[in-house]
């Protein structure tokens, strides 16, 4: 990989990381606990903590993708960087565009049913 390479990645990191930093603020904003509303009736209501529960999970999805994406961010400059854990091979440099806290090759993710 090169400087230049590495600089993009960076910079597409630090992207990813402020838009999911962003939806972590407006998820952490819906998880507040429902208020007993006397104008919701009780399906409404059931609706209302469904939709909650899908957040819950993707703000806990996205918290965790925060930390692999901080993480990335401090390794871009290291040899470990791009290099898959499992064969040591290098990761394609698109794969890394796309998923940049990529640790595996597609085929070892595969492989690995990751
Ligand atoms: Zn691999």
């Amino acid at each position: 990989m090169t400087e230049k390479e590495k600089q993009e990645l960076k910079q597409s990191i630090e992207k990813e990381i402020s838009l999911l930093s962003a939806e972590i603020d407006k998820l952490q904003q819906s998880l507040k606990p429902i208020k007993k509303d006397c104008s919701l009736d009780s399906i409404d209501h059931k609706m209302l903590k469904q939709d909650q529960n899908i957040n819950i999970q993707r703000y806990e999805e996205a918290k965790k993708r925060l930390n692999r994406l901080k993480h990335a961010y401090l390794k871009v400059d290291t040899d470990e960087y791009g290099i898959c854990k499992e064969c040591e091979e290098e990761i394609s440099l698109a794969r890394l565009k796309l998923i940049p806290e990529s640790e595996y090759c597609v085929a070892c993710m595969n492989e690995l049913g990751l």
